[in-house]
């Protein structure tokens, strides 16, 4: 489906209510038909390419969930932020990003992304600095590079219309997501309270409800306090040594029936960063492959 945000930029929403393989993409009429994000609906997606030209994909980061449909446009130009750029040219980058090159977690990766999500080397034709202006025809973007998510994650500005793409910083129920080797909770937090600060009259999101109208710095708070919820549920968990085994098996994140490599993936991308910040500040430690409080 087709959401019209200005006379210029149309939304177009993910299948799934944008819910993960998907996500939300935003189409910007000027310029040649710029793409943002190729992960929404691949019908729509083609239409708009047809009826009113696709000169580029503007990816916000390197996800899954957001490169998608990117290999049934071999022929299109691909953009990117300088960080993210390259983990879209080459798979070995993007498996080091996940942090499982080299682990026993590799062998589905590269399954998820020979199948699941076809993931082709491309090119970055135009790479991305923080703040750079872009004028697609009439439009103006200010792109902002926001940290903590990837490390080059793109939210786009747009001064003019008062809409801000957030992409990933999604203020879903789920909560935030900083498990990438370079994510990290400090930044994610920084770059969250620094997306709200912008103060957009429309903010834009990859997944779920797709528009929030007005200030969201409450949603903000509200979304990063996961955060603390997740860390407080490790904490209790944390009563008596736990292995990682246990403490991915928990399934503090997701909660109870979501089996399998993906979610135990997650778990520990997750808590890992917690455990790293606790260990870093002195309040736990780790002593024969268990992790405890001090
Ligand atoms: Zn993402």
């Amino acid at each position: 489906m087709i959401r019209r945000l200005s006379d210029r930029i149309l939304l177009i929403e993910g299948e799934k209510g944008g819910r993960y393989p998907h996500s939300h993409s935003l189409y910007l009429r000027d310029g040649g038909g710029i793409l943002v994000d190729c992960g929404s609906d691949l019908g729509e997606i083609r239409r708009l390419k047809a009826e009113e030209g696709l000169m580029a994909v503007l990816l916000t980061h390197y996800h899954e969930d957001h490169f998608l449909f990117l290999h049934q446009f071999p022929e299109v130009e691909v953009w990117a932020s300088e960080e993210d750029a390259p983990a879209l040219e080459s798979l070995d980058v993007l498996l080091d990003r996940y942090g499982v090159a080299g682990t026993d977690e590799e062998p589905f990766f590269r399954d998820l992304f020979a199948c699941k999500f076809p993931f082709r080397p491309r090119n970055v034709a135009r790479r991305f600095a923080d703040r750079e202006r872009l004028r697609f025809g009439k439009t103006e973007a200010v792109m902002i590079v926001a940290p903590g998510h990837t490390p080059g994650h793109l939210c786009l500005h747009f001064p003019s219309e008062g809409i801000l793409f957030l992409a990933d910083y999604d203020l879903s129920a789920f909560g935030p997501w900083y498990g990438d080797k370079p994510g990290g909770i400090g930044e994610f937090r920084r770059s969250a309270a620094m997306l709200a600060a912008i103060g957009a009259r429309t903010n834009v999101v990859s997944h779920e409800a797709p528009v929030h109208e007005g200030s969201i710095q409450a949603k903000v708070e509200t979304y990063l306090s996961v955060i603390d919820r997740r860390e407080e549920s490790l904490r209790e968990f944390l009563d008596r040594p736990r292995t990682r085994e246990e403490i991915v098996a928990r399934r503090i994140v997701y909660g109870e029936g979501r089996p399998g490599p993906w979610f135990d993936y997650g778990e520990w991308a997750l808590l890992g960063k917690h455990l790293e910040g606790m260990i870093g500040r002195g309040e736990a430690f780790v002593e024969e492959g268990r992790y405890a409080l001090r």
